[in-house]
């Protein structure tokens, strides 16, 4: 049975970590917090793509700072302030001890993805990392999800893919033929896109909600 997890806000809390960083970031400059939250939505959660957030900030800032001195920044900087719950890592090994493998499938540069991963310890609790640069295919393309079966020896059919965003994950996932599992972080489904298998608050829910599923149609 293949269970495939995204990593930014499903597995960790990307959201907490970087909006602490933007915040120590205006201040440092002298910025009110307000700038902050400007940070944080340009950001878009990480999907702006780092040089462009980085010429955005330095214009915004007026930085007399190389653009690749702010995307070391951006890239790195946030890591250090990142966690896992206790939830989360119980949830990964209660799937291992009924059979479950399981892949981290994330979008971004192999560098900052291993170093969150290694920070917050996850390396332990999953059978295979398929990280997006590594495999010159990103999310939402489905090539990505077979990848990450492939590298597990494991069939699509009958797997699951669980992450936060409705298209990278979610789309992505129901067009590699996967049930999917949306980490809602307290938000209503969009209802652009077709409905994901499930929904639940965290990532721990869901999983153990698609543990429990799997292990009834077995
Ligand atoms: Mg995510």
């Amino acid at each position: 049975m293949l269970l495939l997890v995204d990593l930014d806000n499903t597995l960790v809390d990307r959201a907490s970590a970087f909006d602490s960083w933007a915040i120590d970031f205006v201040g440092a400059l002298g910025k009110p917090n307000s700038e902050a939250d400007w940070l944080i939505e340009t950001d878009r959660d990480g999907y702006e793509p780092r040089d462009s957030l980085a010429r955005a900030i330095k214009e915004r800032f007026s930085l007399d700072m190389p653009v690749g001195d702010l995307v070391d920044r951006l890239l790195n900087e946030h890591v250090r302030s990142m966690t896992i719950g206790a939830l989360t890592t119980q949830a990964l090994a209660r799937a291992r001890k009924y059979g479950w493998k399981i892949a981290i499938v994330t979008n971004g540069t192999t560098a900052q993805q291993m170093l969150k991963i290694q920070e917050v310890g996850l390396e332990p609790y999953v059978d295979a990392v398929v990280i997006s640069e590594a495999e010159r295919v990103k999310k939402p393309d489905p090539e990505i999800f077979r990848i990450a079966a492939r590298r597990l020896g494991a069939e699509l059919t009958g797997g699951w893919m669980v992450g936060d965003h409705p298209t990278a994950d979610i789309a992505g996932g129901q067009a590699a033929g996967l049930d999917t599992g949306w980490v809602s972080r307290g938000k209503e489904w969009p209802g652009e896109t077709a409905s994901p298998t499930l929904i639940a608050g965290t990532a721990a829910e869901v999983i153990d909600a698609v543990v429990h599923l799997g292990t009834l149609a077995k």
